[in-house]
């Protein structure tokens, strides 16, 4: 017998009929002889509905309260599912992050995890209860309540299932697996049989929305192996495991997949005297919170006399911190009298994800320069390559670096 953790998402839960079918999955694990955990997302739309109401009160809403808010969607999904299992002849108890005493830091809307007290869990378990978590939702020293940031069940269902010694969390979702490219955007991606941690991680931090980018973190901190998968269709999904795992070294392949991203905008300034100044800049950002993506700095020299060069730079942030950005380097600009700032908004960000991409970077350069792509920034680490390029070349460089890379051949 095993202690199976089954995380389930929005779209999951997202109907009362949904919530049946989930719970008769459920019942279908249990009857294996196992001891079931689940950890739920809101019903779809939920965690929206209720961000949509903060806002149309106020443009900011405390984030002390939002959190307070946001926690319901979970709080509803889990007492429905425990109802529905209950009236199948299952015992089977909801619970609230504060019951089983997920300990958060206090940063709202995006807190992390510091400890699972799982006492209260192995009790229920023991008590042959199948035990139904909120997800997304923790609490601080303080007992107020915070949430992990948009996507945060994955992450929830991670931490517990390591505090478990679980031998896998199950990822329930509406697509059957991770896949070699966003198949709704390119028809001839396919489906993965297993992934490792770092190339996971990095294709969660460059816009895969399949995993939380920090449940990833978690499970690979931990070694606990992540098989997501569809609670819409039977199969085998996709596992999130190890690079020393012996079903990863069977089937390691050189590439992964090609990830895209069209969520964030392109800042450039110009004409920086010295990198005191450059460091300024990026001070100012960070002590407002707002994470810089890609990086790019150049030099040219002044139009007079050469002194020392001017410095122009280029990088990327989210296009919600677009707004706010340009208030803070506002300030930087009329301080050190610099030209204004210049914003791109529609570019994407195109990643070639696996590892053996540090011996191809010349072929990404190179496919993309056959289709006539401009790359107005690159950066690359040990799996990865990406490069920003205008959003309108975007299905093309998709699908020319797939097919470059044989990603539908792959076995
Ligand atoms: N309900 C939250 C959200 O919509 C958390 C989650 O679904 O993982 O982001
Ligand atoms: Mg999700």
């Amino acid at each position: 017998m095993a202690i199976i953790v089954q995380k389930y998402g929005g779209t999951s839960v997202g109907s009362l009929n949904r919530i049946e079918a989930v719970a008769d999955n459920i019942i279908k694990t249990r009857q294996q002889g196992h001891q079931v955990v689940v950890v739920l997302s809101a019903m779809s739309g939920e965690t929206n509905r209720l961000l949509a109401m903060a806002h149309s009160l106020d443009k900011q809403p405390s984030n002390r309260e939002l959190d307070m808010l946001l926690a319901t969607g979970e709080q509803t999904s889990i007492a429905l599912l425990a109802i529905a299992l209950i009236q199948r002849g299952y015992s089977a108890v909801s619970l609230l992050a504060h019951q089983i005493g997920i300990l958060t830091d206090n940063h709202f809307g995006r807190a992390r995890i510091k400890s699972i007290d799982n006492k209260r869990l192995l009790q229920s378990l023991e008590q042959e209860q199948i035990v139904i978590v909120a997800g997304f939702q923790g609490v601080d020293v303080e007992k107020n309540i915070t949430t992990l940031g948009r996507g945060g069940s994955d992450t929830s269902a991670i931490a517990i299932a390591a505090t478990l010694g679980a031998s896998e969390c199950q990822i329930f979702t509406d697509v059957d697996g991770i896949y070699t490219a966003d198949p709704r955007v390119v028809p001839a991606a396919r489906k993965l049989d297993c992934i490792s941690f770092d190339e996971m991680l990095v294709m969660a931090n460059l816009g895969a929305k399949v995993l939380h980018n920090r449940s990833v973190e978690y499970a690979m901190r931990h070694n606990l192996p992540i098989r997501v998968l569809s609670s819409f269709c039977e199969g085998k999904g996709t596992r999130v495991i190890n690079q020393q795992n012996e079903e990863w070294l069977l089937k390691q392949q050189d590439i992964s997949s090609v990830v895209h991203q069209q969520q964030e905008v392109m800042i450039s300034l110009s004409d920086i005297p010295t990198n005191e100044v450059v460091d300024a800049i990026f001070i100012a950002l960070a002590n407002e919170n707002i994470d810089v993506d890609m990086i790019n700095q150049s030099f040219h020299n002044r139009r007079s006399e050469i002194i020392t060069p001017l410095i122009s730079l280029s990088f990327t942030l989210h296009k919600r911190d677009r707004l706010h950005a340009v208030s803070v380097l506002q300030n930087v600009t009329q301080t050190y009298h610099l030209p204004t700032i210049k914003i791109v908004e529609n570019i994407a960000k195109l990643s070639v994800v696996g590892v053996g991409v540090k011996s191809q970077v010349d072929m990404v350069f190179s496919i993309l320069a056959q289709k006539n792509i401009t790359i107005s920034l690159i950066f690359s680490s040990e799996i990865h390559i990406s490069v920003i390029i205008n959003e309108i070349d975007l299905i093309k460089g998709l699908d020319a670096l797939h097919d470059a890379f044989n990603l539908t051949l792959l076995t």
